[in-house]
């Protein structure tokens, strides 16, 4: 049976309150107006978690976090914890970005330990992986992303408490992607990992990410297998999200 799809925006370090607030705004109203036949995540900058969570309760529209800390609590500096974006509003939190693996050294162990923070403070993460050009170019891409798996997986979880991502790291915020032929045998390849560690693994929803933009997302969104998008930069012009979610009808 075929999941219902989730469309899901990472608005990364982007936008003043305004800026989000509008957003935010702008697809409430569409959604007001016409009905989808998907979900809407959005997931702000930490500063906007709380103020476009009030803004979209009620509408159907979940809103995440782009990161959180393994522990619960603690002397950690800058960081935030699960349970603060469970607290702010937050139904799901993005771990394992390639963006924070690269920029912020964080290893498949580390990537490990938030996703069960996560999942204790009731959150369902959004865990990505994703290869290299390097990794892609040396044929590595099934292993390097089954590895990923292997170690950011923690033990015991539910198709309800994940959704992984698939995101090349060779396609976010460039323009390129891969053929479909290349999404549909890495997402079989992760729907086979997944058997092996979720007990409902055929209920997890698998996201394609990486240049996702209007003019791609039918086609991408209609690959086996493939259950929804992660969209970066498209996800911050209201129009072009819509046109993606609607695409994924
Ligand atoms: C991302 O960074 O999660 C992403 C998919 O970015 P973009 O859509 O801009 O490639």
């Amino acid at each position: 049976m075929a999941l219902r799809k989730l469309i899901a925006g990472n608005w990364k370090m982007h936008g003043l309150k305004a800026d989000g607030l509008a957003l935010a705004g702008d697809l409430a109203q569409r959604l007001e107006r016409e009905r989808l036949g998907c979900d809407l995540l959005v997931c702000p900058p930490a500063t906007l978690v709380a103020a476009v969570a009030e803004a979209l309760a009620g509408t159907g529209i979940a809103v995440g976090g782009q990161d959180c800390h393994a522990e619960r609590s603690g002397a950690h500096t800058g960081d935030v914890a699960a349970a603060m974006l469970k607290d702010a509003g937050c139904s799901h939190v993005i771990l394992g970005h390639s963006e924070r693996r690269a920029d912020h050294h964080e290893s498949d162990a580390v990537v490990r330990a938030k996703v069960a923070a996560a999942r204790a403070a009731g959150l369902i993460a959004v865990l990505c992986v994703g290869e290299t050009a390097q990794q892609r170019d040396a044929g590595r891409t099934l292993d390097v992303v089954g590895a990923q798996l292997a170690g950011s997986l923690p033990g015991g979880m539910a198709a309800a408490q994940l959704v992984v991502a698939y995101e090349p790291v060779w396609a976010i915020g460039t323009g390129r992607t891969p053929t479909a032929a290349d999404v549909a045998a890495v997402h079989r390849h992760i729907r086979g990992q997944l058997a092996d560690r979720v007990a409902d693994a055929a209920g997890v929803r698998l996201l394609y990410g990486g240049s996702v933009k209007p003019e791609n997302a039918r086609e991408l969104l209609h690959v086996p297998d493939v259950d929804g998008a992660l969209v970066g930069g498209a996800s911050l012009k209201a129009a072009d999200f819509w046109a993606i979610a609607t695409a994924a009808a």
